[in-house]
């Protein structure tokens, strides 16, 4: 075993510790054509990292085709473009070098991707392998938008990501003004916790929320994403800013995507593009699905198969609605939202 390396037995099971040795892990970075790869570990805590090139081939594969019409010069921008090849949150296969860098050999099957267009019609994958969608707003200032919050559900329900609420700035309200918001939330079945950043209310629960998965934050601006990743975060031993040391080099901006470990394990994406996430292309039908309360009487079916849910008799939803099953808010915010996809 190469004596610069301080790993112990137990905490690297199976993890490539000669050169030449492989393993797997979770692309955490994407930087100038290098992958930051966090290695698995058994050992809850521990942090490995590799930073890993693409083996020739998959390059190859993967790179955008720049030859026929193309004019020559867009090959300078092929950055961007093949940097779709490997996204952060895909799982990858790698060699190790030495006791720093590897080489990515393959890259696993990718359970969900999001992506926004990109660069010359290409899109640009923002993250891969997201699990939980965590929608943050504020108790107040900025006062809760129930549709804005409607809009963010819809979008994980689209997306087939488990939606997870946090209420933040919960020390500013009383519990009534509180549950007048949220209750309605709790009721639907979506899991709400409160927290406040600063008065470090619910942080433990929402690190267990976040455990062995890949999270993603979004929410209006203001209602405390970065200040609760702040206090979150000293579970994490490698500052965003210092991933990679030498080898990542140059400025840290915000822009860059990149997953944060936490080191109770998981990990949380840190995607600008996510936070103006807007609903993906979907029909009427679809944005029905994605509201939860509506799909047991969705199986159940209306008296017309096509019911838009608007003005047909017997629509078991505007009976709903009409009996108080259904929230009239939630209701109204599936028109609008209807409206907009139309
Ligand atoms: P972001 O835009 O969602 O990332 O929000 P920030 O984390 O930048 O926070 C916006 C403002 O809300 C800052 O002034 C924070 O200090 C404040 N803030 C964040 N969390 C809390 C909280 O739990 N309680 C209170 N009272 N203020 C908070
Ligand atoms: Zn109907």
């Amino acid at each position: 075993m190469s004596s610069g390396n301080m790993l112990s037995d137990e905490d690297t099971v199976n993890q490539p510790r000669m050169p030449g040795e492989e393993g797997e892990g979770v692309v955490l970075k994407v930087y100038s054509g290098q992958y930051l790869v966090h290695l698995d570990v058994d050992k809850v805590g521990s942090l490995r990292t590799l930073n890993c090139s693409l083996r020739g081939n998959l390059k190859k594969n993967f790179t955008y085709s720049t030859s026929g019409s193309q004019p020559r010069r867009v090959t300078k921008a092929k950055r961007p473009l093949s940097t779709d090849a490997v996204a952060v949150g895909d799982r990858v296969r790698c060699t190790r070098i030495d006791d720093e860098t590897g080489i990515i050999e393959e890259v696993l099957p990718r359970s969900s991707r999001f992506a926004r267009s990109g660069f010359r019609g290409a899109t640009q994958t923002l993250v891969t392998n997201l699990d939980q969608l965590v929608i943050v707003f504020a108790c107040t200032e900025p006062n809760p938008d129930l549709w804005r919050l409607d809009r963010w559900l819809i979008a994980a329900e689209s997306s087939f990501l488990e939606p997870l609420i946090v209420a933040n700035k919960r020390e500013r309200v009383t519990q009534e003004a509180f549950d007048a918001v949220f209750s309605e939330f709790t009721a639907l079945g979506y899991r709400v916790i409160a927290t406040s950043a600063r008065a470090e209310i619910g942080i433990e629960e929402l690190r267990t929320a976040l455990r062995g998965r890949i999270s993603a934050f979004t929410g209006p601006s203001g209602v405390g994403k970065s200040s609760l990743l702040n206090v979150v975060k000293p579970g994490i031993r490698l500052a965003t800013g210092e991933i990679g040391g030498v080898t990542f080099k140059g400025k840290h901006t915000t822009s860059v995507r990149e997953l944060i470990p936490l080191e109770t394990g998981g990990w949380v994406a840190d995607t600008p593009g996510l936070r103006q996430l807007e609903l993906l292309s979907m029909t009427r039908e679809e944005l029905a699905e994605c509201f939860i309360e509506f799909r047991p009487l969705l199986a159940q079916g209306c008296r017309f198969r096509d019911c838009k849910h608007e003005n047909e008799p017997d629509c078991l939803i505007k009976l709903a609605v009409a009996e108080g099953s259904i929230s009239k808010r939630r209701y109204d915010s599936f028109l609008v939202l209807a409206k907009e996809i139309k």
